[in-house]
C-alpha cells in the first residue's frame, strides 16, 4: 500500500502510520466491536463535521461504549490529520474500538479501554468516464444484520456484496431485503421517478447518510422530494438513479442488473444536484467547521 498521507492519530499520539501497532487482542480486531466514521474534507475543511461526530455518537450510544473524546478533541485530531495531510481533498477515517484485554472473552470489560485510531488519505475524485457515463449496479439481496443504522466495523457482508457487485462487473451492490430497496453496499440511494425525488427513510436496516441528508437540504425549493420505501422494481420506472456517501460525493448509476434506467446516461436532474453539492461545499469552505 502507497503512503500518501503516513500521519496517523492512535491513542492521544501522532505517528507515522507505519509505525501505529494495536494489540491482536484488540476487540475491534477480535470481535468487530467498534465503530467508524468517514468524514470528507473540501479545500482543507471537513464537510459536515457535526453531523459526522453526532452519528459517532449514536453508534458508540448503541454498542453501549463511552464516547472516549469529546466533540472538541475529534474536531482537533481531524483537524491536526488534515493539516499534516496539506489540507485540500481528503476522506479522514475515524475509529473507536472497545480495545484490548489481557484474554479473549465476549463480554464487555469492566473498565473498557477504547483503541482510538484516525487518518487521512486522499479523496478519490470520480473519473471523466465516471461523470460521462455513469456508474453500473446489480441488485442483491441484502446478507447484513439487522442494525445497519450502526456505523460498526463488521463490514464482512458489505465487503462481500461489494466484491460479488464487482465480479458481476459493476460498481455498487443495490441491496434488497424482502422487494424493498435500501441502500449500496456503501452509499445511500436516490431514485428520480416523475420528477420527484425520492430516498428510503430512516431505519435500523439502513445507515441514516449525512450525505443523503446533505442532498435532501440541496433539493429544497427546487426538487420536490420525499421520503418513503422504494420497490426494486421502481428502478424500471425510474428517470434516474443516485448514489450518495461521504466517499463518493453524489454520483449517477445509469444501469442496473445490464439494464438502462431511463435513458441510460447521467440524468438532468443529477448534473444539477452535482453541481449545487460543488457550489455548497465551495461556499462552506472558507467557514468553520464546527
Ligand atoms: N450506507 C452505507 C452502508 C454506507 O457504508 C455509507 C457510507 O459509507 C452510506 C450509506 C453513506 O453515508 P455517508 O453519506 O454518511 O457517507
Amino acid at each position: 500500500m502507497s503512503e500518501p498521507f503516513p500521519t496517523c492519530y492512535l491513542d492521544g499520539q501522532y505517528l507515522p502510520l507505519r509505525e501505529a501497532r494495536i494489540s491482536p487482542l484488540d476487540r475491534g480486531f477480535l470481535f468487530a466491536d467498534g465503530v467508524y466514521e468517514v468524514v470528507p474534507v473540501h479545500r482543507g475543511r471537513p464537510f459536515r463535521l457535526r453531523e459526522h461526530l453526532r452519528r459517532m455518537d449514536d453508534s458508540l450510544a448503541a454498542i453501549h461504549l463511552a464516547n472516549p473524546r469529546g466533540e472538541a478533541e475529534w474536531a482537533a485530531i481531524v483537524q491536526r490529520l488534515v493539516a499534516e495531510a496539506g489540507a485540500g481533498e481528503l476522506l479522514v477515517y475515524l475509529q473507536v474500538t472497545r480495545g484490548a484485554e489481557s484474554s479473549r472473552n465476549h463480554l464487555f470489560p469492566a473498565q473498557p479501554r477504547p483503541t482510538v485510531f484516525a487518518f487521512a488519505s486522499p479523496y478519490p475524485a470520480p473519473s471523466a468516464a465516471v461523470l460521462e457515463r455513469g456508474l453500473g449496479a446489480v441488485t442483491l439481496e441484502d446478507i447484513r444484520w439487522d442494525r445497519c443504522d450502526i456505523k460498526s466495523v463488521a463490514l464482512l457482508a458489505n465487503v462481500l456484496l461489494r466484491q460479488e457487485a464487482s465480479n458481476q462487473g459493476a460498481d455498487e451492490a443495490l441491496l434488497v431485503r424482502n422487494g424493498i430497496l435500501l441502500e449500496g453496499s456503501s452509499s445511500s440511494i436516490f431514485l428520480c421517478v416523475g420528477g420527484m425525488l425520492i430516498t428510503p427513510p430512516n431505519s435500523h436496516l439502513i445507515l441514516p447518510g449525512t450525505t443523503r441528508d446533505a442532498v435532501l437540504e440541496l433539493a429544497q425549493g427546487w426538487l420536490p422530494s420525499q421520503v418513503s420505501d422504494i420497490e426494486s422494481r421502481d428502478i424500471g420506472s425510474a428517470e434516474e438513479l443516485w448514489i450518495a456517501s461521504a466517499g463518493r460525493g453524489v454520483l449517477p448509476v445509469t444501469r442496473v442488473d445490464g439494464e438502462p434506467v431511463g435513458e441510460g446516461v447521467p440524468g438532468r436532474l443529477w448534473q444539477e444536484m452535482y453541481v449545487r453539492l460543488q457550489q455548497h461545499l465551495d461556499e462552506l469552505a472558507p467557514t468553520p467547521a464546527l
